[in-house]
């Protein structure tokens, strides 16, 4: 007997990628890390946690807290929400707002409601690998997204055919890997792209308020909203996250979109796993009405602290013809080496040789290029690592690039 055998077609495109797997030996105290993608848990806001899970549970709410609640979320944390995305220029109602479990939840979702095997979905090139993850399991083909690029709405749907693109997928703010913001000008071009394509947007906000400088620019939801005066007529998907901010574990995200898509993702949530956990949800409506703002403040201003020093340390030790991203908020920073070089490779060596890590981009192409691009992460190690840590770095760089 093989159970293997009998897994259904859609299992072989969901690998175990070979990078986490190395990732995974890194916990040795001596590694320098600029592996992660995740929060530092000093920034927590743990008392605020303790005080809201007590009143959760206390004076009888434990009736409401431990107990099944509606597949949409908990009402009082989509009200919150309304009021943040009309901040962002996203007027809205409760009725447009479903609560996931993490917004990972909310990629799995998307693809199963759009995607049939052989559609196509944009993303760029890179792109979060978690959403390639997430897609894959719908067995879509892959096309690059390229806002303000030269090809036409035509080229992208004859490459579709003969299935169709059904969405484009992209991280607006920050992204995850490279760090890079779209512009205002760039968000339009996608809408562009998806009216000509007639397919959905979906918005990948995760990094959303992690700005630590330059003006913010509006989600795409706002500017399809201002095009045309009603989140029920648009095509944009907003997901949002409460794991950059409060805190990844709780695993509280959402979808801010037209009450048709939120009605059937509805669907989805109760065959999925019926709601989000009831007591993290109300727990998370407490914090977020607490001192959210000032919460907010302390945590820009450690991350911006954190990425000023990795800039600087790069301007100081990266040899030349390394190029890295200077993002304007978020977690990471994306290297660029010369052609030829082989992120992969090259961890191997820095781990063996200077202990340091960090994640090879081509992990986060989905036509599996970028070998020669690297990811690092800066909201995780203290500023003292990060200055030993890419001096680390420039070293193991410096000795491949040198014949
Ligand atoms: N989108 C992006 C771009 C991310 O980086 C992450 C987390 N690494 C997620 C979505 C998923 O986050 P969560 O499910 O914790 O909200």
């Amino acid at each position: 007997m093989s159970l293997p055998n009998l897994f259904a077609s859609r299992i072989s495109g969901m690998k175990a990628s070979e990078i986490r797997e190395l990732l995974k030996l890194l916990d040795q105290p001596d590694i320098i890390s600029f592996a992660g993608g995740i929060p530092d848990p000093a920034l927590f806001p743990v008392d605020a946690f303790q005080a809201a899970m007590a009143k959760a549970l206390g004076g009888g709410n434990h009736a409401l807290s431990l107990q099944y609640s509606a597949s949409e979320g908990y009402l009082p944390l989509r009200q919150w929400i309304v009021g943040e995305m009309a901040k962002l220029g996203v007027p809205c109602e409760a009725g447009n707002i479903l609560i996931t479990s993490g917004s990972q939840q909310a990629l799995d979702y998307l693809g199963k409601l759009f995607l049939s095997p052989g559609d196509t979905a944009l993303v760029g090139w890179p792109t979060y690998l978690g959403a390639l993850g997430a897609f894959n399991a719908y067995e879509p083909r892959y096309d690059r997204l390229q806002p303000g690029g030269n090809r036409s709405v035509q080229d992208y749907a004859a490459a579709a055919a003969p299935g169709r693109v059904k969405f484009a997928y992209l991280s607006v703010d920050f992204a995850n890997p490279t760090g890079v913001t779209l512009s205002q000008t760039e968000r339009e071009q996608v809408l562009d792209l998806a009216e000509g394509l007639d397919c959905a947007v979906i918005e990948d906000a995760a990094y959303q308020s992690l700005r630590y400088d330059g003006a913010s620019i509006p989600p795409i939801l706002a500017l399809e909203v201002a095009r045309k005066g009603d989140i029920n007529a648009c095509r944009t998907i907003y997901c949002g996250s409460f794991s950059k901010t409060l805190s990844p574990g709780l695993r509280i995200g959402w979808v801010c979109a037209a009450k048709s898509v939120v009605n059937q993702m509805v669907l989805l949530k109760q065959a999925g796993d019926l709601h989000t956990a009831t007591l993290n949800q109300m727990a998370i409506a407490e914090v977020a009405n607490g001192d959210f703002d000032e919460h907010l403040e302390k945590l820009r201003g450690l991350y911006r602290s954190r990425r000023d020093r990795m800039l600087a340390a790069l301007e100081t030790h990266m040899p030349a013809g390394v190029e890295w991203t200077k993002p304007e908020g978020g977690m990471f920073v994306w290297v660029t080496l010369p052609k030829g070089m082989d992120g992969a490779k090259l961890l191997e060596q820095a781990l063996k040789t200077e202990k340091v890590a960090f994640v090879p981009g081509g992990a986060f192409f989905a036509d599996g290029s970028g070998a020669n691009t690297l990811r690092l992460n800066f909201s995780s190690p203290s500023q003292q690592a990060i200055d030993e840590g890419i001096a680390r770095l420039g070293r193991v760089l410096t000795a491949a690039l040198v014949p």
